[in-house]
């Protein structure tokens, strides 16, 4: 294969191991992700957001049970029955009362509402007289005209500085069963915000209720989503409108939506008692923070694998192609450049010789008889005078000559800064080292001589007429009985 295809299909072969390495690794790193991710999400979405709903609805219904136990014993006690029956005559006995059931039972607030004096009864005494034209005492008539015997409704309270509250209202009947007025305890909905406070910031995840007209009622200490607050209407929130498009009836269960480009997953669960539904809400981001940030890990570690793969394979490509350049160039047995690398080399010393100018003389060595050598001691014994030839000669040279293995047994020297007078002489040196040389080979010792044709570089000189001329010198130098040096000039020539 030639040697510039070999390069390119190497080349090739470092792209495509490139390609694939990467492609490997981002497959699996990217495969992995997803199968966090889906599993993060499965578990957000099935276990963790439902625990989260689960705890505070079992947290609610501590709160709640209690008292919606003692205001249903309040609506069924007797004393409290038989003083309104009896005409509400000494307010302190029910003031007594109520601070005993508050104390007690460690409420809130307990209350009693007259409805046939219509007067506010609680724990410090009488707070004020309810009217059917004051909105703050509209929740009694509700409550007086309603069929359950109780409800729970969250309102300020207003005997103790309007905090948040949880009435239990539970409707009291004399023995006639008449509607007499509305009995309770109140407590306050602290303990819920902190809750909810707690979760929100433990779990990075939002926690509210919404009545069932789909307006927030309750939410942490920093309100709702995107920060809305208790009375809002969730329709107003521009990222809730398809959401609550979605949510079928009943509307409990997991849902998925994204807001101002982030995925949400949320959780809504209906509560009985309370008539709302409590909404868990995680963001996707907050979620898959931890395993993205492996991702971007894992891609960064596989890209500095796929670089050193890369930097090593490009050194040893590196490597393997000087080593196949330099065997393009040199000749196996002699070591000595070939035709190649000699072309290269020569047509630079021309060059340089013509532009200085300084001389240059070229020589060309044939081995006499060699054909002889080789057909009586073998080939191998062939190789090896080659070999020993080619060390001789370079051992009479300077180290900028330049010297090839032309072929067969011919060699070109090339002598720098060389005029003909000195060529002859490193000519003649070389001949008569070749001469006196013994080649050692299996126990004999191997003689050889050559002859040798010297020019010297001419202005307008080729390397094709230079070598011509040296060709034609040695030519002559075999004619005339071999071993000797001929010189030749484009006009004239000497022995
Ligand atoms: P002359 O003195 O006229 O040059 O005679 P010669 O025998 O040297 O000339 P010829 O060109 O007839 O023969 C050259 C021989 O060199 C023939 C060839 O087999 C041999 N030869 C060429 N290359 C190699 C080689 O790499 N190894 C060996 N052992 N022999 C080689
Ligand atoms: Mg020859
Ligand atoms: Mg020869």
């Amino acid at each position: 294969m030639p040697l510039r295809s070999a390069l390119f299909s190497q080349r090739w072969l470092v792209l495509t191991l490139i390609a694939l390495l990467g492609a490997g690794f981002l497959a699996t790193s990217l495969l992995s992700y997803y199968a966090s991710r889906a599993s993060i999400r499965d578990s957000i979405v099935n276990t963790e957001l439902p625990l989260t709903s689960d705890t505070i609805y079992s947290e609610i219904q501590k709160d709640l049970v209690r008292p919606v136990l003692i205001s249903s014993m309040m609506s069924r006690d007797t004393f409290l029955r038989e003083w309104v029956v009896e005409g509400e005559r000494d307010p302190a006995q029910v003031t007594r009362y109520l601070k005993e059931v508050m104390t007690h039972y460690g409420a809130f607030t307990a209350f009693f509402i007259s409805n046939n004096s219509l007067t506010y009864y609680q724990a410090k005494g009488v707070l004020k007289k309810i009217r059917a034209d004051e909105p703050r005492d509209a929740w009694y008539f509700r409550v007086r005209d309603m069929t359950t015997p109780y409800e729970i409704n969250v309102d300020v309270d207003m005997a103790n500085q309007d905090s948040l509250t949880f009435f239990i209202n539970y409707k009291v009947y004399d023995y006639q069963d008449n509607f007499i007025g509305v009995a309770g305890v109140g407590l306050t909905v602290d303990a819920v915000i902190k809750l909810i406070d707690t979760y929100q910031q433990r779990y990075q995840r939002s926690v509210y209720f919404v009545d069932t007209n789909g307006h927030l009622v309750l939410t942490g200490a920093e309100g709702g989503p995107q920060g809305a607050h208790s009375g809002q209407s969730l329709s107003e929130l521009e990222s809730m409108k398809d959401l609550l498009a979605k949510l079928p009836k009943p509307h409990s269960g997991s849902y998925e939506y994204s807001a101002q480009g982030q995925g949400h997953f949320l959780n809504v669960r209906f509560i009985p008692e309370l008539n709302w539904y409590l909404f868990v809400d995680k963001r996707e981001d907050s979620a898959l923070h931890g395993i993205r940030q492996s991702l971007y890990l894992n891609l960064l570690i596989c890209l500095v694998v796929t670089l050193i793969v890369l930097l090593l394979l490009n050194r040893v490509i590196r490597r393997f192609q000087g080593r196949i350049e330099a065997q393009a160039t040199l000749d196996s047995l002699t070591g000595l450049p070939n035709r190649r690398g000699f072309d290269l080399l020569a047509a630079q010393a021309l060059h340089e010789a013509q532009r200085e100018p300084k001389p240059l003389t070229a020589l060309l060595l044939d081995l006499d008889h060699f054909k002889r050598l080789n057909d009586t001691y073998g080939h191998l014994a062939g190789d090896l005078v080659l070999a020993g030839f080619a060390r001789d000669l370079e051992s009479c040279l300077r180290q900028s000559d330049i010297v090839c293995r032309w072929g067969g047994e011919e060699f070109i020297v090339l002598l720098k800064d060389t005029d003909t007078t000195n060529g002859l002489k490193i000519a003649e040196k070389i001949r008569q080292r070749i001469e006196q040389q013994h080649y050692p080979y299996e126990g004999q010792s191997l003689q050889i001589t050559v002859s040798i044709g010297l020019t010297t570089l001419q202005s307008g000189d080729t390397l094709h007429s230079l070598l011509a001329r040296a060709d034609h010198a040695m030519y002559r130098a075999k004619q005339t009985g071999r071993n000797r040096t001929c010189s030749q000039m484009p006009h004239s020539s000497y022995e």
